[in-house]
């Protein structure tokens, strides 16, 4: 990890229509650094994402992104300078190949043929599965790795920040594992992520910093080996 803040979020405020859903949340990311974003269903996670996003107009506070507030940016300008976002439950195209999934990512970069074939080798570097199964249906992949082929997609536009809502979900423990460190893995491309999980101790294992969220409000935010699990159990369930 450096110094290098990809992504800033102070005192974000955000919701729908008149609903206010996020009311107070700060988070920071930095390149090559994992920020894990934690909080019970409900808390206002996915929404936070929205917003950094740029899904869900910011109403409060600030979004900086590689150092310029993103104010009213829409989100595919935000997806343009580099912000990748795996949503919650994202699936894959099932009757295409890996490969072609992969390919498909990469579609909006507007490189030629070849810088994507280059690309394409790269992600099957981070994610071995994935080259190993190339030329078979993402049907055929199991829930894990079909997670692991949408991280890769979003990888192919070569983002600065990767943003990803629970991968975990639905997936055994042992296969939680398997994600969370090849998420790991992607912190030595320099890149930074923000990662939204219910698989709290998975999570906080791979993160560098921690920021947890209740009723749409930070409770809890610091360096990840600072934050004991008595600290999470206590943001998570109140009480001193
Ligand atoms: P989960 O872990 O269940 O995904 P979360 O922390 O991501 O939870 P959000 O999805 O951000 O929580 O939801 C926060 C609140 O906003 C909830 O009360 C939810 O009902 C509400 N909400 C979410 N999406 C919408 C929407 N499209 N319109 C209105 N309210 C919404």
């Amino acid at each position: 990890m450096t110094d290098e803040i990809v992504l800033e979020v102070e005192h974000l405020q955000t919701g729908y229509g008149d609903l206010k859903v996020v009311r107070d949340v700060s988070l920071t990311v930095r390149a090559g650094g994992i920020t894990v974003l934690l909080g019970r269903n409900g808390a206002g996670k996915t929404t936070t994402l929205r917003a950094i996003t740029g899904l869900n107009r910011t109403t409060g506070g600030d979004v900086r992104y590689l150092g310029e507030p993103l104010g009213d940016v829409p989100p595919h300008r935000r997806v343009g300078r580099g912000m990748s976002y795996v949503q919650e439950g994202k699936r894959v195209f099932h009757e295409l190949t890996i490969e072609q999934n992969l390919l498909l990512g990469g579609l909006s970069t507007g490189k030629r043929k070849r810088a994507l074939a280059g690309s394409v080798q790269e992600i099957y570097e981070l994610f071995p599965i994935l080259g190993d199964k190339r030329s078979l249906p993402a049907a055929s992949m199991s829930g894990g790795q079909q997670q692991m082929l949408a991280i890769g997609q979003a990888l192919m536009a070569k983002p600065k920040l990767l943003i990803l809502d629970e991968p975990s979900q639905g997936l055994a423990p042992v296969i939680v594992k398997e994600v969370m460190e090849r998420v790991h893995a992607l912190k030595a491309t320099g890149i930074g992520i923000l990662l939204v999980e219910q698989a709290v101790q998975d999570s906080v294992a791979i993160a560098d910093d921690v920021s947890v969220i209740e009723m749409g409000r930070t409770v809890l935010a610091g360096a990840a080996d600072s934050v004991t699990l008595d600290d999470l159990q206590r943001a998570y369930f109140g009480g001193t």
